[in-house]
């Protein structure tokens, strides 16, 4: 289910993509009121741009999650070593709740961007985005309900193996976070990911214990906010973990990290080392994910 709500999204967001660069509308916001300025591409106007952004920072979170879980799954099928088929195991169940619930709600998103992008042509059939995003809206609901998926990680997940494989999915995002904290072009990110990782733990032990306790009504009307700030934790990961890997290589390539040096030499560049840098600040939506539990 989440790989269909990973589908649609990807493809939400490339149409989308596509269709704000040749769409011709409105002015530049910097030409003020200047009669001869022409209309540009709508991919120039920051709110478009916005949502561009939030579609690709959750389309690549997406992505990687579902290589990062069908990885996960041959780890379990293949390995002789008993303590890593066991921690991995247990991590297949605490991500199964996001990759089906958190995925799926945030593909939604995603193609309902896709259709804000196309204006008035978004709405109607004759564009395919409308499509893409009445599809979406079915994965939140088969294969158990986002509530029931929200629910099953806070009260099954959260508790299983008494807690163990909870905090291995902990201990995992740190594991990244110390293995990226001083890498160049990404020590700032670390650190709000790092923040972000200390917040969800403490939150996890305070809804965890409410939910055994005589207010587990309230506890389980948080349990779909909770998966939204474990899902966003989890991508923010999952970009962290993708920017450390990509920063050193990016330097290499193009000599420098500066983002304003490397946009520029993306503009003028197909070569696909410079893909993860057309987009100007590719950490901000990282940086926003990590940044919603503070
Ligand atoms: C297009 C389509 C294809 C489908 N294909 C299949 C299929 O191939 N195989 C199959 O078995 N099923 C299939 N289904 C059924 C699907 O799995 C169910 O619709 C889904 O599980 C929700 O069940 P329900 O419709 O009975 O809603 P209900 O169970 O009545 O749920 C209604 C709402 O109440 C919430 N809710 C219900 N119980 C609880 C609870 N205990 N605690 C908290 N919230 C709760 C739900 O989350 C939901 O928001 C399909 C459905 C559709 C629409």
């Amino acid at each position: 289910m989440g790989l269909q709500g990973f589908a649609v999204a990807s493809a939400a967001y490339m149409y989308a993509l596509d269709y704000a660069r040749t769409r011709i509308q409105g002015r530049h916001l910097t030409a003020g009121k200047d009669p001869e300025a022409k209309n540009v591409p709508i991919l120039q106007h920051p709110d478009v741009k916005r949502q561009l952004l939030n579609m690709k920072a959750y389309t690549e979170g997406m992505r990687s999650l579902h290589y990062y879980y069908a990885w996960c799954n041959d780890v379990v099928h293949t390995t002789n070593d008993q303590q890593l088929k066991a921690d991995t195991a247990a991590m297949v169940e605490v991500l199964t709740p996001i990759v089906k619930g958190y995925v799926t709600d945030r593909a939604l998103e995603v193609c309902s961007h896709g259709i804000q992008i196309y204006g008035g042509y978004g709405y109607v059939r004759e564009y395919p985005v409308e499509q893409l995003m009445r599809d979406s809206r079915i994965f939140m609901i088969y294969e158990g309900t986002n509530g029931i998926q929200a629910m099953d990680l806070l009260g099954r997940k959260l508790s299983m193996n008494g807690g163990k494989a909870f905090q291995y999915f902990i201990d995992r995002m740190k594991q990244t976070i110390e293995q990226f904290k001083d890498t160049e072009g990404v020590q700032d990110l670390s650190a709000k990911v790092s923040h972000a990782v200390s917040r969800l733990e403490t939150l996890a032990k305070e809804i965890g214990t409410r939910s055994r306790s005589d207010r587990l009504l309230n506890a389980y009307a948080f349990a779909h906010p909770f998966l939204e700030v474990t899902g966003d934790v989890a991508f923010a990961w999952m970009l962290l973990w993708r920017a450390g890997v990509s920063a050193p290589k990016l330097a290499k390539k193009t000599g420098t990290l500066d983002r304003e040096a490397v946009a520029e030499k993306a503009a003028k560049t197909k070569k696909p080392h410079f893909m993860p840098a057309r987009w100007k600040p590719p950490g901000f939506h990282s940086h926003a994910l990590a940044g919603r539990l503070w």
